[in-house]
């Protein structure tokens, strides 16, 4: 077996652990393989080892390696920050946005979002730790930011989606994860979707009710920023 297909058996165990542990269906639980700054081979690997679910960061980066794996049928997700020269690449190229996190960005990907693809999956990321240098819209915004974005016709308001701050205390982490559930079980929305945990936490998002986890580091390595694009 090879290292990634090795990962991606460690992880799916821990994923399966996790959601035992708190009576949830593994299945429930999807796994969204975090592959920025890792190059298309590794991509291929996961596929053949059974992933379809994949996320980038970083647009330039993520067209290259789409254009060298259009032979594979992906789920292909934007999961960085988003600036508002990059909306039209993202709304042609990708199936899901996990990280909406102000109107005007959704505006832009609804109205370039092209007639003949479906509408545009997308989470709205919420900054549920409050620090000042994080991506993600606040709490108290979510309301009405998720109203505006339920009425744009290009897109699909599917869920949430946070980065909380790094903890090693499985309190702290499932506090974070709680919150973005809470936030979500107030809405007035069917959304279906709490994109959250990585490498880390996964079993604390788990826990609180993830159904996507945005696994990068435990299923490819270390990465190399010397080598993305
Ligand atoms: C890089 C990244 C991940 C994956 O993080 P790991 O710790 O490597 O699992 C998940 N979500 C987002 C938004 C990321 O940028």
């Amino acid at each position: 077996m090879s290292t990634i297909a090795n990962n991606i058996a460690k992880v799916a165990a821990r994923i399966r652990e996790a959601a035992q542990a708190v009576g949830r269906q593994p299945a429930t639980v999807g796994l969204l393989a975090v592959s920025k700054t890792q190059p298309a081979s590794a991509i291929r690997e996961a596929f053949a080892a059974g992933l379809r679910d994949f996320g980038e960061n970083y647009l330039q980066e993520a067209l290259e390696k789409q254009a060298s794996l259009s032979d594979l049928p992906l789920t292909w997700h934007f999961i960085g920050p988003i600036q508002s020269n990059k909306t039209k690449a993202i709304a042609e190229h990708f199936d899901w946005v996990h990280s909406v996190d102000r109107l005007k960005i959704a505006q832009r990907l609804s109205d370039q979002r092209p007639a003949n693809l479906p509408p545009l999956n997308i989470c709205l990321q919420v900054n549920v730790s409050g620090e000042q240098s994080k991506s993600g819209c606040a709490p108290n915004q979510v309301q009405q930011l998720a109203d505006a974005i339920a009425g744009l016709p290009r897109l699909k308001l599917r869920g949430l989606m946070c980065i909380p701050a790094p903890s090693d205390d499985p309190d702290e982490q499932r506090a974070a994860f709680a919150r973005l559930r809470g936030l979500r079980d107030e809405l007035n929305h069917e959304l279906d979707t709490l994109s959250m945990g990585m490498s880390q936490d996964l079993e604390a998002a788990i826990a609180e009710g993830a159904t996507f986890v945005r696994i990068g580091t435990a299923l490819f390595g270390a990465r190399d920023y010397g080598r993305s694009a």
